[in-house]
């Protein structure tokens, strides 16, 4: 091993060790719309880093379709905790439902119900294609990774989230596009601060409904 090739490797390892004390956002994948993996693994890893890079691991769990139950609608909850959130990839026959025609929306972040934490979005994946297609310069997969970094950033950072020149710009200009060419769009130093202690906010708070979980099956077996 070369002096070079031991250096690159303690920088490799770094952040896994910065990060073993960092709480983790479950991010529950619904694929309705069929994304081929060669799309999707890349996504999910763009989307990945760039949150890493803001010092949050994401863990990623694929989810089958939810099934409709007779007058109860469709959940998107795979799990009720405050560090779990759904992420819906939809095809166009519901991003048309959705959305206006004309609408250059990507996704779509849903308001928390009553006092809980936001916990579902959604990326109009036929939508993501049209726009990628249309480009120069920015693949499908990294379009798609940046998009669902984004509703995902609606869901942890709260109210007000939009923000030029950062992964949180909306709509893209031509300095967004030109920093997501260059591999350099991103959450900003304000942000990142934002999502960690957003973050550890919904970590302590998982911690007290796991606990009183517990207490009420204790009491509940007393
Ligand atoms: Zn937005």
């Amino acid at each position: 091993m070369t002096r070079h090739t031991f250096w690159f490797l303690s920088m490799l390892a770094l952040p896994t060790v910065q990060a073993a004390g960092t709480p983790a956002i479950t991010v529950h994948l619904f694929d309705l719309a069929g994304v081929p993996d060669a799309v999707l693994a890349p996504s999910i890893e763009i989307a990945t880093r760039l949150y890493a890079d803001a010092g949050v691991p994401l863990r990623w769990v694929r989810q089958a379709p939810p099934v409709a139950k007779p007058g109860q609608g469709t959940s998107f909850r795979a799990a009720v905790t405050p560090t779990a959130v759904s992420l819906r990839l939809l095809p166009k026959h519901v991003s048309d439902r959705l959305i206006r025609p004309g609408s250059t929306k990507l996704g779509i972040a849903y308001p928390a119900v009553e006092n809980d934490y936001r916990y579902l979005a959604s990326v109009f994946y036929d939508r993501v294609e049209l726009a990628a297609a249309a480009l120069d310069d920015v693949s499908l997969p990294v379009l798609l990774g940046h998009i669902m970094a984004h509703e995902l950033g609606h869901l942890l950072l709260g109210p007000g989230a939009h923000a030029r020149e950062t992964i949180m710009a909306c709509p893209w200009d031509t300095n967004e596009f030109r920093f997501v060419k260059r591999g350099r769009l991103g959450f900003d130093k304000r942000q990142r601060a934002l999502l960690r202690s957003q973050v550890a906010a919904r970590d302590k708070a998982a911690e007290s409904v796991a606990g009183t979980r517990q207490q009420a099956a204790v009491h509940g077996g007393a």
